[in-house]
């Protein structure tokens, strides 16, 4: 077996991962940075692109006010008090930070939308492989950075009297590796959204859905950290996002959520199913429950001229041009070429219609686009448009525990000693749904503060 020795070992090459190497590299560390894939990037580079940050300068220069307080309120609404007040705490605190990191960093950051779970515009847009990229070749340019590609660690190494764990086997083709970590090994491996097991396993319900995340992700560092007592949470949560094109396949980017600009969701019975402004991971169980677990958002020529170009879940327009997009001068001619039925499409528009105009009680429950942010339209300016949608497993969202340090804590809430974790793989963070921008925002805090505290830990 060979041996390979650093001062933090960091597990997984995704955002989360590349952020942590680089925040330990920053504090001086010797890092190794290991990826199972040929290619570095994981979830991280498929994603949409938006990170939800609050108080930005971006935000103020377009009058948004927004502020730690209103954001911690929403992640705790939103995630309907299920999520650790710590790590949302923790979150709230260091996001702003975390965004002035990347910047410095060179990333860029075109537009702020308001999406899923938010109260203000505060969705940040990236384009997430140029992040990435941008974090991978600074790694690469550091002397105290070491990155491995096709590696994948396969058990973490734990002393059997002081319980600290020094680092990974590993195997990389027929080659075992040991590789030893002087101060802190970090868990960036993701999720678990490609472990079809693992899905049915906690997610019951859920094998309509597309599974969308990136191949590698098969929660190998869940299972590592199991096996040394971490503990668990969320699990109840996994879902799936609603508004992905049917037979997406993974790393293509068709998901759209045309139902925060003003869109309605209808069944194939031409029928609204649930208030289109709750955040797309209850979207998703909704459209699940639905006749062949799908749906259509449909849209009028005012939500379409809403359309952002190069927002991924906003930009209509291209949808359109890829043919994807149902279009017709009628809701009755649109009706029948998405084989809904027409009278009962007609009248679900109508009735939708009347009771915004009227500012009467939505069966549904629905008063805003999306959580408690902008008014309601008609959808009466001709042409029409459908969108097919289901639901898609992009992200697990729920995984082991950690305190707000992002340490490894186990069953009893103890900390493993150096064990870390951050991204994707932590649990507890979101609750029992979604705010838009917190999986790339919680791999870029937790990223950070993992990077830091394991560089800390003295050996
Ligand atoms: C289509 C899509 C759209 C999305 N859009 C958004 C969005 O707009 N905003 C948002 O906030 N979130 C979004 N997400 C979710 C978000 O991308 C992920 O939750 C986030 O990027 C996870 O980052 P991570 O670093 O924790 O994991 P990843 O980026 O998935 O990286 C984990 C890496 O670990 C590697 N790995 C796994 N096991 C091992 C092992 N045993 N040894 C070594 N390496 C291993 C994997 O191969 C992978 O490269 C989206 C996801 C998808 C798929």
């Amino acid at each position: 077996m060979e041996r390979l020795e650093c001062e933090v070992l960091v597990v997984g090459g995704g955002l989360g991962g590349h952020v942590a190497a680089l925040s330990a590299a920053e504090e001086g560390a010797d890092v190794l940075l290991m990826e199972k894939q040929a290619e570095v990037g994981g979830s991280s580079v498929l994603a949409g692109g938006s990170f939800a940050f609050a108080g930005t300068d971006m935000q103020k220069e377009r009058g948004i006010v927004d502020s730690e307080a209103l954001l911690t309120q929403d992640l705790l609404e939103v995630g309907q008090g299920k999520n650790d007040p710590q790590l949302v705490a923790q979150y709230a605190r260091s996001q702003l930070d975390a965004y002035y990191w990347l910047r410095e960093r060179g990333v860029e950051f075109m537009s702020v939308q308001a999406a899923s779970g938010q109260s203000v515009p505060r969705s940040h847009l990236a384009n997430p492989r140029m992040v990435v990229d941008l974090l991978h070749r600074t790694a690469e340019s550091l002397p105290n950075v070491h990155i491995v590609t096709g590696c994948a660690a396969e058990r973490l190494v734990q002393g059997s009297e002081s319980k600290r764990v020094s680092g990974v086997r590993a195997r990389q083709g027929a080659t075992e590796y040991l590789l030893e970590a002087a101060r802190g090994v970090v868990l960036t491996s993701g999720g678990f959204g490609q472990n079809k097991e693992m899905i049915a396993a906690f997610a019951p319900g859920k094998e309509k859905a597309l599974l969308l995340g990136a191949l590698g992700n098969v929660g190998d560092g869940l299972k590592m950290a199991w096996k040394l007592g971490a503990g668990l949470r969320d699990m109840p949560y996994v879902k799936g996002t609603f508004g992905n094109f049917p037979e997406t396949k993974v790393g293509q980017h068709l998901g759209l959520e045309a139902v925060y600009k003003g869109a309605i969701a209808v069944n194939k019975s031409a029928r609204r199913f649930v208030n289109e402004s709750l955040d797309y991971k209850l979207l998703g169980d909704a459209c699940l429950l639905q006749e062949d677990a799908i749906s259509f958002q449909i849209l009028d020529q005012k939500v379409m001229d809403a359309s952002i170009p190069g927002y991924t879940i906003f930009d209509f327009g291209r949808r359109l041009e890829q043919g994807l997009m149902v279009t017709a001068p009628t809701l009755a001619e649109l009706a029948d070429k998405i084989g809904v039925p027409a009278a009962q499409l007609e009248d679900t528009v109508r009735t939708y219609n009347e009771m915004v105009r009227s500012g009467s009680e939505d069966p549904f429950g629905r008063k805003h686009l999306t959580h408690r942010f902008g008014d309601l339209v008609e959808i009466d300016r001709p042409p029409f448009y459908a969108y097919p949608s289901v639901t898609g497993i992009v992200a697990t969202y729920a995984g082991i525990t950690v305190s707000p340090q992002a340490e490894v804590t186990d069953v009893f809430g103890e900390p493993i000693p150096h064990l870390y974790a951050a991204g994707e793989i932590m649990g507890g963070f979101h609750g029992a749904a979604y705010m838009t921008g917190t999986s790339l925002g919680k791999a870029t805090v937790f990223g950070r503060i993992a990077g830091k505290a394991a560089t800390r830990k003295a050996s």
